[in-house]
């Protein structure tokens, strides 16, 4: 595994150099193979493995420093409190990925946390990361998964694990949030320039480099965000510290997956207010953009940093529209956007399943409703809806079975449901990572029937509905 430190390279304003405390009988118990095939990592090479077991002293190893505004309020010093960037590798792409290992002991920034990891965030993160790639979200994804013997105190003991994961970029908001707050201009501009040779260098070719590197950030995050409200994804902790300027989705805690439509629905339990509701994260997208452009002020006219802004509402729109389209199977136009909000009315009122019913709705036949009407309380009112939408179907020219192929490829028949995530973490707790690798494998292919998964396609029991998360992992 070729190791490149060009993070390392920005100087000792940035981070701390750190090294990775290995866990009481660190064990890696779950490796992603195709992604590192992509990396070109070679997992039997004795390199690679004393790089993966945290054994081959990296010199240039380090947790970042950041800032961030959490839940509304400045913070002005964060940084990765359980974090180590241990460099970068080429991908088969070309691009660089960092490799970052979460849960790796305490840093300069850990504040008064442990600078530890549990095996139920870890497996959490991996379990959404793998599913939100293959749904086609940007995303950070899992490489590693690593148990131990040893155990880290959340509201009781619980078994500490490590998770090394990839990225392009782990800079975020809250990293120029940190130089501009502190009125560190020379590092501003470093980090600019940074950005641009890394991320948006055909950026560097434009008469305003950064200000099309900035139009570029506010539209992959408008995408990102749309395609989070098309699969039912709910972050949970959207503040600017977790948010990052390669528009990815990035630090994966007490998210959530949609089941029953509500659109006010908050998975974090934790978040008294509901800042970060599901409706609402279009808007927090907008409001951490806004933070954002803030630290531009002293490079670009107040405008300029508007005109920028405007990028978010139109690119966030257009996405989610052609999202929805595809999951209804219709193309964009007025047609989806009336049958989307008289759907939405009838799946609150139901409290219908969000993703069970695109499915569903993928293998619907012309005039033979049962299927989804067997799920429905009224009837009546959703036959009404389904009778709008089959003759918008039928107006298209093709054939019905033309248009549901394309579909059962953008409506998945499975989600990570959380229920599903807590009996995967309970089995991995008594040592028995069966169900968690099963789970993997369908979330991996969410499209596909995976028969002998059956029910791991089902809707939660009673039981698995009422299961909280919080900020705690
Ligand atoms: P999060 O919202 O989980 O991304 O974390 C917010 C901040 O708290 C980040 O700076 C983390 O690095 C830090 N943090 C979270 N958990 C711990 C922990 N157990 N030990 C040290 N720092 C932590
Ligand atoms: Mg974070
Ligand atoms: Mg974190």
């Amino acid at each position: 595994m070729k190791l490149e430190h060009h993070f390392a390279g920005l100087g000792e304003a940035f981070y701390a150099k750190t090294s990775i405390q290995p866990l009481l009988k660190q064990r890696l118990v779950e490796f992603n193979q195709t992604l590192a095939h992509s990396l070109s990592i070679d997992i039997k090479s004795p390199q690679t493995k004393r790089i993966l077991h945290g054994e081959e002293p990296l010199e240039n190893a380090l947790s970042m420093v950041y800032a961030g505004h959490q839940f509304g309020g400045f913070s002005p010093q964060l940084g990765d409190g359980r974090g180590v960037l241990l460099g970068e590798v080429l991908d088969d792409q070309g691009v660089l990925r960092d490799l970052h290992m979460k849960g790796a002991g305490p840093t300069p920034f850990s504040r008064r946390g442990d600078g530890r990891a549990v095996l139920r965030s870890c497996i959490r993160e991996y379990l959404a990361s793998e599913f939100m790639h293959a749904m086609g979200i940007p995303t950070s994804r899992a490489l590693a998964l690593y148990t131990s013997a040893q155990a880290v105190y959340r509201e009781q003991p619980e078994p500490g694990a490590m998770l090394l994961r990839t990225a392009q970029g782990h800079i975020r908001f809250g990293h120029f949030e940190y130089f501009f707050y502190q009125g560190k201009e020379a590092e501003l501009n470093q980090l600019i320039d940074y950005c641009l040779q890394h991320y948006y260098t055909d950026c560097l070719a434009t008469e305003s480099p950064l200000e099309s590197m900035l139009v570029e950030v506010v539209e992959r995050t408008a995408r990102m965000i749309a395609k989070w409200q098309a699969v039912g994804f709910q972050h949970g902790v959207m503040n600017t510290d977790n948010f990052s300027f390669t528009g990815e989705t990035i630090d994966y805690g007490p998210y959530g997956f949609m089941e029953d439509y509500q659109p006010d629905w908050v998975c974090n339990h934790s978040d008294h207010e509901g800042r970060y509701a599901f409706s609402r994260q279009p808007g927090i997208g907008l409001w951490n953009l806004n933070c954002l452009m803030r630290c531009f002020s002293k490079h670009l006219e107040r405008d300029q940093l508007i005109a920028i802004l405007q990028h978010y509402e139109v690119t966030l729109q257009a996405e989610y529209e052609s999202l929805m389209a595809a999951k209804l199977g219709l193309p964009v136009g007025e047609v989806v956007t009336k049958l989307l909000s008289s759907l939405f009315v009838v799946l609150a009122a139901e409290k219908m399943d969000y993703s069970l019913f695109f499915r569903l709705l993928s293998q619907l036949q012309p005039n033979e409703f049962d299927l989804i009407l067997d799920e429905v309380v009224d009837r009546e009112r959703m036959r009404a809806w389904l009778l709008d939408y089959q003759q918008a179907r039928l107006a298209l020219d093709q054939t019905w079975e033309q248009g549901s192929v394309p579909m059962l490829q953008v409506n998945p028949k499975f989600v990570l449901r959380n229920y599903l995530a807590h009996e995967a973490i309970e089995a991995a707790e008594q040592g028995d990572f069966l169900p968690f690798r099963r789970l993997l494998s369908v979330l991996n292919a969410p499209f596909d029937e995976h028969e002998s998964s059956e029910q791991l396609a089902q809707r939660s029991p009673e039981w698995g509905r009422s299961l909280e998360v919080s900020c705690s992992s």
